[in-house]
C-alpha cells in the first residue's frame, strides 16, 4: 500500500500528529527525519518541512521519490486576508498562488514560468474529503478544543472557508502590507509561506494534493501576538482532529 504524506511547516504542530500514528519508524531524508506509521490502518507518512517555499518545495520531492507517496496533505497555520476569514477558521484551499513570484515583463506577474499558469489547484476528491472533515470538527469544536481558550482567544463560531490561499517567503505581519496583498488578490482567503510550493511539485509528479489551514491571525500589525500559544492550544489540536477524523472516513469507504 503506498502511504499517504502529511506534512507541517511547525514542530508542534508535527509532535501532535505523531503521537496518534503506531507502529513508527524515524527515517532520515536529507536533514530531516520523517516519521513513518499507520494511522486508522493507512500507511501514513509524517513530515516536518520547516517554513518557506524552499523547504516545502524539497520536502514534498524528496517525499514522492523516496516514499512513492499516493497523496499529499499539508496542515498548518495561515494568515486570514479574505472579509469574515478570522482567527480560529480553518480554510482548505482549492487552488494555490505564488504572491511572490513576478518574472514580468518576460511573463505575466505571478506566472511561474515554463508552466503557463499562475494557479495551482489542489485535488478536488481529496478537497472535497478533507472539507468534510473540516466542517465535522467545526460543527462541534468543543469536543475538541477547550472553549474557555478559544473565548480568550476570541474565537466565537468558527467556520470553514474553501477557496485561493497564496504563499510567499514572507511573514505578512503589517496592515500596509496585508491591504497590498488583498488589493492584489482580491479572491486569496489566507496567505502563508509553503502551500504553492507543494502544489507546484504535485502538479509536476501527478500526486493528488490537498491543504488545509488553521487561520492564527489577520496578516496585519497584531500578526505575531500568542503565535505559539495559538498554535499549541488551538492549531495543533484542530489540525490532530481533522487527519484523525479525515482518516477515519477513509478508512471506511
Ligand atoms: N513564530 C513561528 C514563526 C512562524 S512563521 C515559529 O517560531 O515557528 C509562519 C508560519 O506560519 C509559516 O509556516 C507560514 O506558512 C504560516 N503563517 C501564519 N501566519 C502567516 C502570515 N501572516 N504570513 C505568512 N505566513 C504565515
Amino acid at each position: 500500500m503506498r502511504p499517504i504524506a502529511i506534512v507541517g511547516a511547525i514542530q508542534e504542530e508535527l509532535a501532535g500528529l505523531k503521537q496518534a500514528l503506531q507502529n513508527t519508524h524515524t527515517v532520515s531524508l536529507g536533514s530531516r527525519q520523517v516519521t513513518t506509521g499507520t494511522w486508522h490502518g493507512q500507511q501514513v507518512v509524517l513530515a516536518l518541512s520547516h517554513i518557506g517555499k524552499v523547504a516545502a518545495a524539497t520536502t514534498a520531492t524528496a517525499l514522492i521519490e523516496r516514499f512513492d507517496v499516493s497523496d499529499m496533505v499539508f496542515t498548518g497555520v495561515a494568515g486570514g486576508l479574505g472579509p469574515g476569514v478570522n482567527v480560529g477558521d480553518m480554510v482548505v484551499a482549492t487552488e494555490f498562488l505564488q504572491h511572490d513570484m513576478d518574472a514580468s515583463p518576460l511573463f505575466p506577474a505571478y506566472e511561474v514560468p515554463m508552466y503557463g499558469r499562475a494557479h495551482f489547484p489542489t485535488d478536488l476528491h481529496l478537497t472535497q474529503s478533507l472539507k468534510s472533515a473540516a466542517d465535522s470538527v467545526l460543527k462541534n469544536p468543543a469536543q475538541w478544543i477547550d472553549m474557555d481558550v478559544l473565548r480568550e482567544l476570541h474565537v466565537h463560531t468558527p467556520q470553514v472557508h474553501t477557496g485561493l490561499v497564496v504563499s510567499g517567503d514572507r511573514f505578512v505581519s503589517t496592515t500596509a502590507e496585508s491591504q497590498d496583498l488583498q488589493a492584489r488578490q482580491p479572491k486569496a482567503l489566507a496567505v502563508e509561506m509553503e502551500g504553492a510550493a507543494v502544489a507546484q511539485v504535485c502538479h509536476d509528479y501527478g500526486v493528488p494534493f490537498a491543504a488545509v489551514r488553521t487561520i492564527s491571525d489577520r496578516a496585519d500589525d497584531s500578526a505575531t501576538i500568542d503565535f505559539s500559544r495559538f498554535i499549541q492550544e488551538v492549531a495543533s489540536r484542530y489540525s490532530l482532529a481533522l487527519l484523525g477524523t479525515w482518516l477515519g472516513a477513509r478508512a471506511i469507504t
